[in-house]
């Protein structure tokens, strides 16, 4: 789960990283009032609040001198989409003098089967830049979970970072609390980008990111609170209501499937018949016709599918309550994409009576089905 920035520093200062105080506004107005009230005539950032990075040079990051400007700027950033996200809220801050920026940042790391820490001088801009040209610029260090980022850890990577002992110590004080933040709300990701230096000295964070381990959101309440479905593509907010796993992807093969191993085959499936899937779909193993309505309710709002695959496999699934999903759904809703259905194991026979007697094929053969599905998505984009 995304956190916007403003949720990202909130945890971030209340774990002790110093981070200038702001306040949301969805109105030039209310942008206005804040900077009046927190401005103190000096200059303020108006930022785009978004699940998404590089803002900045999007223009969704913008330096104001006054009130009235920040004003202005939010007017011009309310509303704007940025990588296809809409901008619903501001966060205005007041502005720091930057003499440096550097990267701070904690994923969890396959290889090392441990949290990260990475940290780079080269910060403010695109980290996955500096990784791919200049990786030798990041440098990393895992942490044992069991003991948690250790003093000389910090601050041997902040030393990477500021020759000044001072800011170094300041630095890895940072990067500790930034962990205990990370863990203490079961992120997969957090990071400082810019952690910046200012000419008096300081260190400090102007920018958060936290993503947050959707595993962790039972044990977290109060974290699983901060979730705005405005900022997520509404296909993903109905699926997660509806109970569905479902991760929308840019093809043309709307996939229903029950069972992640199975949606994972068939989508290896579909690109190896020299097709693209539109979706990662898993209906679950629990029987319920409801649930493939509102699968197929969700995969066929999707403008790009040409063609639509059920691949079941009947365990604890039962292939009839699947046909009478497909049945109800399509009384309810008229498909425009042609469906092509694969169901086998348990029910089987009476899945396809259910189906044949409202006009649809079934097949068994899981190669056939999505060779089908493949052929149908590319006839439907020629037309
Ligand atoms: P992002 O582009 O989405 O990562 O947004 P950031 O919050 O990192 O802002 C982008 C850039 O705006 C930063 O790298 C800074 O260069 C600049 N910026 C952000 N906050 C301040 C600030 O308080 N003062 C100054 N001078 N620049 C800032
Ligand atoms: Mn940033």
């Amino acid at each position: 789960m995304n956190l916007h920035e403003y949720q990202a520093r909130e945890i971030l200062r209340r774990h002790g990283v110093p981070v200038p105080a702001g306040e949301i506004a969805a109105t030039p107005e209310e942008a206005r009032a804040i900077a009046a009230r927190i401005g103190g005539g000096r200059p303020l950032v108006v930022k785009a609040q978004v699940h998404i990075g590089g803002r900045g040079k999007a223009g969704g990051v913008k330096l104001a001198r006054d009130a009235a400007e920040a004003a202005a700027h939010a007017a011009k950033i309310l509303g704007m989409t940025i990588k296809g996200l809409t901008v619903h809220n501001v966060l205005v801050v007041p502005a720091v003098d930057i003499t440096s920026e550097s990267y701070v940042g904690i994923i969890v790391d396959r290889a090392s089967q441990r949290p990260l820490l990475m940290v780079s001088a080269a910060g403010g801009v695109d980290i996955e830049e500096v990784a791919a040209k200049t990786p030798e610029r990041i440098y990393r260090a895992p942490v044992d979970p069991r003991y948690g980022l250790l003093p000389h850890q910090a601050l041997g990577l902040a030393l990477r970072l500021y020759r000044d002992i001072a800011q170094a110590r300041a630095a890895a004080d940072i990067m500790r609390k930034l962990y205990e933040a990370f863990y203490a709300v079961g992120a997969s990701l957090a990071e400082i980008n810019p952690l910046a230096t200012t000419p008096d000295g300081k260190v400090v964070a102007l920018d958060a990111k936290v993503v947050i381990d959707d595993n962790e959101l039972d044990r977290h309440p109060e974290i699983a609170a901060l979730r705005d479905d405005s900022a997520e593509a509404p296909s993903e907010v109905a699926a997660r209501e509806a109970g569905l796993t479902f991760i929308k992807l840019d093809g043309s093969v709307g996939c229903c499937v029950n069972g992640a191993g199975l949606a994972m085959a068939t989508m290896d499936l579909v690109k190896y018949y020299g097709g693209e899937p539109a979706n990662f779909l898993d209906i679950g193993g629990s029987s319920n016709p409801q649930k493939v309505v509102a699968a197929l309710r969700i995969i066929s709002a999707d403008p790009n599918v040409r063609a639509i695959l059920f691949n079941i496999f009947g365990g604890i699934t039962r292939c009839d309550d699947v046909a009478n999903g497909i049945v109800q759904a399509t009384g309810q809703f008229p498909l425009k994409v042609p469906l092509v259905i694969r169901l086998t194991g348990t029910n089987e026979e009476l899945a396809v009576r259910i189906l044949t007697q409202a006009g649809f094929a079934a097949l068994t053969d899981m190669d056939e089905a999505v060779k089908q599905a493949v052929a149908k998505a590319r006839a439907g984009r020629a037309a």
